[in-house]
């Protein structure tokens, strides 16, 4: 399993990254857990931008979803257009959401490039992959991904405050992509994000190989976000996600 971050930024877009996108690869499928604002153009310099198998979208705040609209132009009057639908699997009021985003009427919505399937906690399989969601803790219906191939696994937290749930889909993974939003500090709002003490707290409890910080907002000293991660009790190895990093997980 390979693993790229393709958008890494936090909440919006930053000087160097897209907001969420990863690239996962197993026996040549290609899956992307979120596509988020910027990032249909990023994940062009890793794969054909015709090439993505299947979509799971965590939840549907802009930074995670946005470019699927962008994505529905190409695939639907690109030049061998049209493309087939690719299988979305998104929380429930996703198509009349990126319909509304989009501009265009709830029927036919963007059903033409896309296939959407609701989420609902437990395991589906997706070509290669066993994907596991489950319910997180943030404003809105979120989910984060454990996604397994053969005897590897990477788990996904989405956006999340602290999570029991986030623990179990990263039981034992060897790759750990984990929201690190917050900087410590006094009277951070509960149920919203992880500072990366937090993070590294959650790889910890769930044993995770390798923990990679990500969901980075700009505007946060991102250095002190990995120092913070350092005090989590966590052993493993833990740094900072990056626009362009791979991760071989085989
Ligand atoms: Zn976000
Ligand atoms: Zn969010």
């Amino acid at each position: 399993m390979k693993v790229t971050i393709v958008g890494c930024s936090g909440s919006y877009p930053g000087p160097d990254s897209p907001a969420s996108c990863y690239l996962v690869e197993a026996e040549g499928f290609r899956m992307l857990l979120d596509l988020g604002n910027g990032s249909l153009g990023a994940l062009q310099r890793h794969i054909g931008l015709y090439d993505v198998d299947a979509i799971c979208l965590s939840h549907l705040h802009a930074d995670h979803c946005l470019d699927v609209c962008g994505y529905h132009v190409a695939r639907t009057y690109g030049p061998d257009a049209p493309y087939p639908p690719v299988p979305v699997y998104a929380p429930e009021g996703a198509p009349a959401r990126l319909a509304a985003a989009y501009g265009m009427p709830d029927e036919p919505g963007l059903e033409t490039a896309f296939d959407f399937t609701p989420l609902s906690p437990g395991s589906f399989e997706v070509g290669p992959f066993v994907v596991t969601a489950g319910l997180v803790n943030h404003p809105v219906e979120a989910y984060g991904f454990r996604v397994a191939s053969d005897d590897v696994c990477m788990a996904y937290s989405g956006d999340t405050g602290e999570s029991a749930e986030l623990v179990k889909l990263a039981a034992g993974a060897d790759l750990m992509l984990c929201e690190a939003s917050f900087v410590e500090g006094p009277d951070l709002p509960p149920d919203l994000h992880l500072t990366g003490r937090q993070a590294a707290e959650h790889a910890a409890r769930a044993n995770a190989g390798k923990l990679v910080l990500t969901h980075l907002v700009p505007w946060n000293d991102n250095a002190r976000v990995l120092q913070d991660a350092s005090r989590g009790g966590y052993a493993g190895p833990i740094e900072l996600a990056r626009s362009g990093a791979v991760y071989d997980l085989a």
